[in-house]
């Protein structure tokens, strides 16, 4: 699931990439997840232009210049994909598409072919009516591969000069989604911070203002509370997710299980570090892709390269043993492996040696 770093990955391409952009359609074939209603949503946001992007905890924010705003959950396996097409379009045929889908093609190696028209308005409306999933028609780098084709929900911008017929070399922005979770909600800008969703979270991980004054004064009101499913806790914290814990609290060498009430002042203090460096670097390092996550050209972030406890499993511990042991493969039995467990209803993962 997409937590703040691959949230803020996507908001930071979207900045780059649709300032200005002028929306002129809207398809869906997952309508009950736009809301308050597909009608309405693709009302509201006709002929608009877009601002800017910005995050709230893990929603993403696309300001309107008709002051409306629109706010998406990516949930499970959410993605967006911005496609710019190019100038030597042409028709893809269904044909074309079916031939494609069924072509190994290979990530590491991005396809590039001269068949890549958007559809207009009018074939969009035709596949509305018939109920027939869209088939993204850009073949171009990274969309190929069959995590990028689960297209539920597209925008369709404004062709160069200002054409409105979701013409040939207008760009798209494409919701991707095989799970069918992520969803998509039309408000005023103003009363984008009342949605219920979005009021009940608590400070951002990243905001300034998220002190250790603020986090100490958190923990203090959940002295109760395990410090693996504290730091899960939107209402609290928003932004970290199931990946960030296992890896913040594996940086700052504290044992997930342990309670508030047992944390020593320093170990506080580091867990505190350990948040904003390791989604710092999530970040940089464009977000973790263990499973469905891509960034909005289709590609894969980085931060799964250098997990160093989730979905490690059975594995050995990289940093509690000596680097020439390590290197060896001695020295490890019954110690630094990677143990992984249930704690608030999702997978922790954490080493029992030097986590204490
Ligand atoms: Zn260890």
């Amino acid at each position: 699931m997409p937590e703040l770093p691959e949230v803020q990955t996507i908001v930071n391409d979207l900045n780059k990439k649709v300032i200005g952009e002028q929306i002129v359609d809207f398809w869906s074939d997952w309508k009950k997840n736009v809301r308050p209603s597909f009608s309405v949503f693709k009302k509201g946001i006709s002929k608009t232009k877009i601002l800017k992007a910005r995050r709230i905890g893990k929603h993403i924010i696309i300001d309107l210049d008709n002051d409306y705003s629109i706010v998406i959950h990516l949930k499970m396996s959410g993605h967006l994909l911005y496609k710019k097409l190019t100038a030597d379009s042409q028709q893809f045929t269904a044909k074309q598409r079916r031939n494609f889908g069924s072509a190994k093609i290979s990530s590491s190696s991005p396809l590039k072919l001269d068949a890549m028209t958007s559809p207009s308005s009018s074939s969009l409306r035709a596949l509305e009516r018939s109920g027939e999933a869209w088939q993204s028609s850009v073949i171009e780098g990274y969309f190929n591969e069959r995590v990028n084709q689960y297209i539920r929900h597209k925008f369709i911008f404004s062709a160069e000069g200002g054409s409105a017929s979701g013409g040939k070399n207008g760009a798209t922005l494409e919701f991707s989604d095989l799970r069918k979770f992520g969803w998509l909600n039309l408000v005023k800008t103003e009363k984008v911070q009342d949605e219920k969703e979005i009021k009940k979270l608590g400070i951002d991980a990243l905001d300034k203002n998220f002190t250790l004054k603020v986090f100490k004064e958190i923990l203090e009101k959940k002295k109760k509370g395990i410090i693996g499913t504290i730091l899960l806790d939107q209402e609290l914290i928003a932004g970290i997710g199931n990946i960030y814990r296992s890896e913040i609290l594996f940086e700052a060498r504290v044992n997930p299980k342990r309670k508030i009430s047992t944390l020593k002042e320093k170990e506080i203090e580091k867990i505190f570090k350990e948040i904003k460096n390791v989604l710092k670097k999530a970040v940089k390092m464009r977000g973790t892709s263990d499973s469905d996550y891509r960034d909005t050209e289709g590609k894969k972030g980085g931060f799964q390269n250098v997990l160093n406890v989730y979905g490690r499993e059975g594995k050995m511990c990289k940093k509690c043993l000596p680097a020439s042991e390590f290197a060896r493969g001695q020295n490890w039995a019954g110690k630094g492996k990677i143990i992984r467990e249930k704690l608030g209803q999702r997978s922790i993962f954490y080493c029992s040696i030097c986590q204490k």
